[in-house]
């Protein structure tokens, strides 16, 4: 059956509500401006048309800080895959300890609610006793190193792989989103995580990264949902509206293979054609 996407562009479909009581953050990732960032610019610091102050200037300037009333919000029941996300927009690597136990607190108090809180530096969990109903997650937007130059100060990718394993918590996820370049080694990394959700979407702002062409990433969805089952692969946005959208062409004499071979690297869904294709030859 065709996957529900999200065609919004915006959030995760199952974030039904995002909860801010930690805001702000220090790793500058490139596409953030456009995203996170732009939606806290509204929080720009003045006064009210009744004489009340509004905004908040640490907000504006994305500044960590902490927001103690927000603790006492009421927060809407989740129901299946839904999560209330918790400090969208920060990352709680940069937060106080004291912050972040408060928040983990009020998590474990409205247990009959799932909630989700990522970081792109995720050994920062092992600092904390996480509740069960509490979905933790790290973005990689790609296994490759190189390519991650000037993108973000945050860990770089391979680092936040394996800081990610470290963590032991039942509940995990990974954000490939915005997806860049990418080989088939970011497919052992999810497998050996072992996620409950993988989330993969495009960037939804076009701030110029080095993107995969659009059948790259179907393939990489395949393998997963073939040889993963057990990880749910949500789709963010995609870029439909591309030329790219239809699988790799294979001139009949097969001499486009290769290319198309070593882009695979090692995906389990070419190696088990290549396999069959072998067993009948
Ligand atoms: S880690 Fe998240 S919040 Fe921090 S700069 Fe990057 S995208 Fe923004």
């Amino acid at each position: 059956m065709p996957k529900k996407e999200n065609k919004s562009g915006n959030m995760y479909t199952d974030s039904i509500y995002q909860w801010n009581v930690i805001v702000g953050c220090h790793f500058q990732c490139s596409y953030c401006e456009a995203s996170f960032q732009r939606q806290m610019k509204r929080q720009k610091p003045g006064i009210d048309k009744n004489g009340k102050k509004r905004g908040c200037q640490k907000c504006y300037d994305y500044e960590p800080h902490f927001h103690s009333k927000r603790l006492e919000q009421r927060l809407p029941l989740t129901h299946g895959d839904e999560f209330i996300w918790a400090c969208s927009s920060s990352d709680i690597y940069f937060a106080e300890r004291e912050w972040v136990e408060q928040v983990l607190d009020k998590i474990r108090e409205l247990s009959n609610r799932t909630f989700f809180m990522q970081s792109k530096n995720p050994i920062c969990f092992n600092l904390y006793d996480l509740p069960e109903n509490l979905i933790i997650g790290t973005t990689i937007e790609t296994n490759l190193n190189t390519l991650y130059e000037g993108i973000s100060k945050a860990p770089l990718p391979s680092w936040r792989y394996k800081d990610f394993l470290e963590v032991e918590h039942p509940r995990k996820s990974i954000t490939i989103e915005p997806i860049m370049y990418f080989n088939w080694d970011l497919y052992h990394w999810i497998k050996k995580i072992n996620p409950e959700r993988v989330y993969i979407g495009y960037d939804t702002k076009n701030t110029g990264l080095p993107e995969p062409r659009v059948y790259q990433v179907k393939m990489f969805i395949q393998d997963l949902e073939k040889f993963a089952p057990e990880i749910k692969v949500k789709l963010k946005y995609m870029k439909e509206k591309t030329k790219d959208t239809g699988e790799p062409k294979i001139r009949s004499d097969g001499s486009n293979q290769r290319l198309i071979g070593e882009f695979a690297g090692d995906s389990p869904l070419i190696a088990s054609s290549q396999k069959k294709k072998d067993e009948v030859s």
